[in-house]
């Protein structure tokens, strides 16, 4: 993943110190590169490249973050600038009925969302009624016709060469008789952008004025996702865009584009073609999920990942009775290893950074690995009782895990160290311990 790659293409900044041009280069090449795999445009990862870079020059490197976790941050900042913080709902104001138009090329999902949508709104205690307008396909009335009556939803009886304008115009009467308040326009669509298309949806808007316009964009067209939404947007001023089948191989960066290059935010994704199968777009978890960041950012939300409540508890109880063995020590490092470095992990955790026994504990990750070694060269009653390990076992140990005694004896020191100092934590130190620190 991307925060591994950084990490070890910034390994030699550990610490302190600023980053510059020369140290973060190839690490903004794997940003671009995790970027273009995602399918962000190419034009707006160069552009977004390019403004990381600017706010990374000269940035301290923070003491608790290695300098690749500091680049993350900094993306993940950037990106949350450029994506919004949170949800942004469907816009219903004004009088009612209301209308919420969908617009899109063929086969983005437009009736499906449709059907999403009513469902959607009537969860929230509004009426929704559907409006078939894509009146040159037969097939394309009928599908939502037949979707409204699965869903219980009531919708406009529009017929195969009506004008598409009269329809909705129309629709807005049949919807109150109805005792419905939201109206959603299933507009018809284009293999490709064109100005008939477009010349309709505008008439479409003129006359309905809805309150909110959705363009519904397939997250599987990728790099051509940015036109298709710098068309819409130009023609109908949209109000923020669908992105369907996010349930795909789609890693999303058609949202980042849409957003970088038309500024509307992305409203609700659609998740299969099941009319359940929406759901409100949250910006920042999708820019884990571009990233390829995993949901969460922070060293310590990843510890509590990896550590189960269970296993933690089983953790803490060894601890107190003080049988936390050698085993246990190597299985929490195999684990830690998976997350980063265990000293930058330390540093984390309250109460920690000041401690003095546990700053001298330099623990880095080639070390992990060789301790895992080291352990894995002791025989099950030594993991069990660290004190019998006397000169000459230590020796045996040495040669069997390719390591010296030197190496084993500070494994042991290590060891004991630890032990001592988690003994002084007290019950309230150990509870926000747990869940956070393998061991
Ligand atoms: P329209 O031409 O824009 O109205 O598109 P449709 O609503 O008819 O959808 C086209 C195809 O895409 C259909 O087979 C849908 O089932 C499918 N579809 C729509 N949205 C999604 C989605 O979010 N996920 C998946 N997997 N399929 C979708
Ligand atoms: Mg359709």
């Amino acid at each position: 993943n991307l925060t591994e790659k950084l990490t070890s293409v910034l390994k030699d900044l550990r610490g302190h110190g600023k980053l510059t041009e020369k140290n973060i280069d190839g690490a903004l090449k794997e940003v671009r590169m995790a970027l273009l795999e995602a399918d962000v445009h190419y034009k707006v990862a160069k552009t977004f490249v390019g403004e990381i870079k600017e706010r990374a020059l000269g940035h301290e490197v923070m003491e608790s973050l290695t300098p690749g976790q500091q680049v993350v941050k900094i993306v993940n900042d950037a990106l949350a600038d450029l994506m919004g913080e949170s949800h942004e709902d469907l816009v219903l104001a004004g009088e009612k009925p209301v209308s919420v138009m969908l617009t899109g090329l063929q086969g983005s999902g437009k009736t499906t969302t449709a059907g999403k949508l009513a469902l959607y709104l009537r969860k929230k205690g509004r009426k929704p009624f559907l409006v078939p307008a894509d009146v040159y396909r037969p097939a394309a009335i009928d599908q939502l016709k037949k979707l409204a009556s699965q869903l219980d939803v009531p919708v406009f009886d529009s017929e195969v060469g009506m004008d598409p304008v009269d329809i909705c115009r129309s629709a807005r009467a049949a919807a109150q008789q109805n005792g419905c308040d939201t109206l959603i326009l299933d507009t018809a669509g284009r293999l490709h952008v064109d100005e008939e298309l477009m010349a309709e949806l505008v008439r479409i808007k003129s006359e309905v004025a809805p309150s909110d316009i959705l363009l519904v964009a397939d997250a599987m067209t990728g790099q051509d996702a940015v036109n298709i939404a710098k068309s819409f947007d130009g023609a109908l001023d949209l109000g923020g865009v669908v992105l369907t089948k996010m349930d795909g191989d789609a890693r999303g960066g058609a949202a980042l584009s849409i957003k970088a290059v038309t500024g509307k935010p992305i409203k609700f994704i659609g998740t299969g073609e099941k009319s359940s199968a929406l759901e409100p777009f949250h910006p920042d978890r999708m820019a884990s999920r571009i990233l390829g960041m995993g949901d969460t950012l922070t060293l310590i939300e990843k510890a509590a990942e990896m550590v189960d409540e269970k296993k933690a508890q089983d953790l803490e109880k060894k601890l107190r009775k003080n049988q936390f063995t050698l085993e246990d020590f190597r299985d929490q490092l195999v684990s830690i290893r998976k997350m980063g470095s265990l000293g930058d992990m330390l540093k984390m955790l309250p109460g920690v950074s000041g401690n003095k026994q546990l700053k001298n504990l330099e623990v880095d990750d080639r070390e992990i690995i060789r301790i895992e070694a080291i352990i894995n060269s002791m025989t099950a009653e030594e993991r069990r009782k660290h004190a019998i390990i006397n000169g000459s076992r230590r020796k045996r140990i040495a040669m069997g895990s390719g390591t010296s005694v030197q190496d084993v004896n500070k494994l042991l020191k290590n060891y004991t160290q630890m032990m001592k100092m988690m003994k002084k934590f007290n019950k309230g130190g150990m509870r926000s311990l747990r869940g956070m620190l393998p061991f």
